[in-house]
């Protein structure tokens, strides 16, 4: 975009658009967006160049200072334009006391006021969601029966002007593991969703035919969605949009394999963001419901906007130093010393490294088939890769040509196999190894298109590689026959047959209907030793950290609640972001994360409360799986990894145990059971819960 560039020190700014002044983003644009000006140029200077009037009510921030209309602007000033709502001066801030009761069955709503103690005490994502699943969830229920809710939780936070602030949780009882089933996303949708005065919403009941929700602020419409039930998400956003006739509208939405039941299917927003673990997107399947469509245009009201953007400011002020590298590459620049160190998951991981590492990393990624990176709401870091490839080079240069005007450069499959769609983003690291290396692939071109079918097609990329993986070491060493696979070989390092098999999942067919199951449940059909292989806690596959390399994951593995998850969920810092909202990947220190908090919010949080509300998600979880019937005997490793690496040791279950143990007798729970005490119960007041548990 190019302003007033008629002076010799022309500058370049990037502006953030928030709420209703999205609409001002140049056509198809999101994010946040580069404008060249002139060396002298101001806030108005800015305001003309994007086409909005000088007298409209838009309040400016550069660089995390409030700004009037005479600022004048510096190179690579981070300025955020705020509709003037933000920042009111309201009595509740950060969250509505609005959650959005839907039964699917009989197709009605109904609205609860929770109250501000109510939204203190679980502050949104898993510790809201683990209050709905133990309160309405009868104990033993079907995860695919009508008995099963769904719960989306965006945190107190999450829509706040601040990076990192556009997250939301997506909870359910899993498919996968029978118990405690959350994963979280990005993107836009779930600010978009407090945006329209909704702080969560709980989904009851079962749809007797395809549906979808049409929320367009307070108004909520039950749409029939027969005619996109088969279809593609990116199939189905463009009929929504097309239906809803605003482009502003946010989409979230199963993909086919969650409408075939396939257990580790996710839940996709915008396209590329998804709620990935734990199998949520079969929950919404089984109570058909499609697709949940959003219009918010009312921002969330902040307590203390000097403060917050203070934070901001930090943010865009220490990014060389805190955020270079994420913004430069996303995720997975460092699988090359990750191998070199003996730490990559490969063959189903059973080496720590591939000499092929460089052709799948992040940099190849970047320098061959990368057109751009992406950004969540009111994000400067910018770390979300998105890829374009096409089949022929002709194709490929028209592209580059006419997409992005000559400022990128579009890849091409030499094979003349495969495009990859840019809508779908690009291999987050967990993607390139699952996909990748753990597969023995060396194909980046054939990753990316396995990667965006698991985006159009809505899966989890970590369970589907890993089953992939344990089926293919079944098959290597004769446990799966082709008798068994229906003539389909399962072989490592065969890229092309890894793009039929997630197909052939996605839609159930051939063997592609037992490795739908998941490795765990699929190995307890197949028996035959096949158990000996499989990486999954508690029935869900691990991500792409090895244990054996990672001390720092171990905990994590082991008593996550919802499995073989590796964001650390075990952690009062990353169970604390994942209740109000804010991404991992910002490198907020916890005093940071409570000056938003408090910012926000207008709470005077401590540092203690703090910890507390995280303690007690993590309560509310294990207390959820526990009535499910998981044990301490679920809180172990497979038996791969008591299998050394050629670099590191096997883990004993001496040295589980200890971990096991030390974190229970950490958290309040029995040191023998990991029941939590009385006395925790009392101390983190979930008496009211804990009636549930029983
Ligand atoms: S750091 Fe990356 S993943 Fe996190 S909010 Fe920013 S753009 Fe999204």
């Amino acid at each position: 975009m190019s302003g007033r560039t008629d002076s010799a020190r022309a500058i370049t700014v990037t502006v953030t658009f928030f709420a209703d002044l999205r609409r001002f983003l140049p056509r198809g644009a999101d994010g946040p967006q580069r404008y060249s000006l002139s060396g002298n140029a101001t806030i108005a200077d800015l305001l003309a160049v994007i086409g909005i009037k000088p007298d409209a009510d838009v309040t400016a921030a550069v660089d995390g200072e409030l700004a009037d209309r005479e600022t004048v602007l510096h190179e690579g000033a981070d300025v955020m334009l705020l509709s003037p709502m933000e920042g009111g001066a309201m009595e509740r801030f950060g969250y509505w006391n609005k959650i959005l009761h839907v039964n699917l069955t009989d197709r009605s709503t109904r609205i609860e006021e929770p109250g501000d103690a109510f939204f203190r005490r679980y502050a949104g994502g898993r510790g809201l969601i683990a209050h709905y699943l133990l309160k309405y969830v009868p104990k033993g229920a079907d995860p695919l029966g009508p008995d099963n809710i769904l719960v989306i939780a965006p945190g107190v936070i999450t829509g706040a002007p601040v990076p990192g602030a556009g997250r939301h949780s997506v909870g359910a009882k899993s498919p996968l593991t029978g118990g405690f089933g959350e994963s979280e996303s990005g993107g836009y949708w779930g600010a978009e969703l407090k945006r329209a005065g909704w702080d969560a919403i709980v989904f009851h009941g079962v749809s007797p035919t395809p549906v979808y929700l049409w929320i367009n602020e307070g108004r909520v419409e039950f749409r029939d969605a027969s005619h996109l039930w088969g279809k593609i998400t990116g199939e189905v956003e463009d009929l929504i949009l097309a239906e809803l006739g605003d482009k502003l509208i946010r989409i979230a939405q199963i993909g086919p394999a969650g409408e075939n039941l396939v257990r580790y299917a996710c839940i996709a927003n915008e396209l590329n963001e998804v709620a990935g673990r734990t199998g949520m997107g079969a929950v919404m399947g089984s109570k058909r419901l499609k697709a949940i469509a959003v219009r918010g245009k009312t921002p969330v009201r902040i307590a203390d906007q000097r403060g917050l953007l203070a934070v901001a400011k930090w943010v865009s002020g220490t990014m060389d130093e805190k955020h270079r590298a994420f913004h430069e590459f996303g995720t997975g620049a460092a699988m090359q010393g990750k191998s070199l160190e003996g730490g990559m998951p490969v063959l189903n991981y059973r080496l720590g490294a591939a000499d092929t590492i460089a052709k799948v990393d992040a940099i190849a990624v970047r320098d061959q088939v990368r057109v751009k990176m992406g950004a969540c709401y009111a994000c400067s870091v910018r770390c979300k890769k998105v890829v374009h490839i096409e089949e022929r080079e002709e194709a490929a240069r028209a592209a580059a040509e006419t997409v992005y005007k000559g400022r990128a450069k579009v890849a091409f499959d030499p094979l003349g196999r495969y495009s990859v769609d840019p809508r779908y983003g690009g291999p987050e690291y967990e993607s390139l190894a699952a996909l990748g290396v753990n597969l023995g692939l060396e194909d980046l071109i054939a990753i990316c298109k396995s990667n965006e079918m698991c985006n159009y097609l809505a899966m989890d990329t970590v369970s589907l590689g890993c089953t992939l993986a344990w089926a293919m070491e079944c098959f290597e060493k004769g446990i799966l026959t082709l008798e068994d696979t229906g003539g389909v070989p399962l072989r490592f390092h065969d890229a092309d047959g890894v793009i039929k098999l997630v197909e052939m999942i996605a839609y159930r067919r051939g063997v592609g209907d037992l490795l739908a199951e998941g490795s765990q449940r699929a190995a307890q059909r197949l028996g035959r030793g096949s158990e000996a292989l499989l990486t999954t806690v508690k029935g869900m596959e691990m991500a792409m950290h090895d244990p054996r390399h990672m001390p720092v994951m171990r905990a994590s593995y082991l008593l996550a609640p919802t499995g073989g998850d590796h964001m650390r969920q075990t952690s009062n810092r990353n169970g604390l972001r994942n209740q109000i909202g804010l991404c991992h990947f910002l490198a907020y220190e916890d005093d940071q994360s409570l000056q938003i908090l408090r910012t926000v919010t207008g709470w005077d949080i401590t540092p203690e409360e703090m910890v507390t509300t995280a303690h007690r998600g993590l309560t509310l979880a294990r207390l959820f799986n526990l009535r499910e019937g998981m044990s301490r005997a679920d809180d172990r490793l497979p038996a791969r990894f008591s299998d050394p690496l050629p670099k590191h040791a096997g883990l004993t279950r001496a040295q589980q145990d200890k971990i096991v143990t030390d974190y229970y007798v950490e958290q309040g729970w029995d040191a023998q059971t990991g029941v939590p005490t009385a006395e925790t119960i009392r101390a983190l007041e979930l008496e009211a819960d804990a009636v549930y548990a029983r």
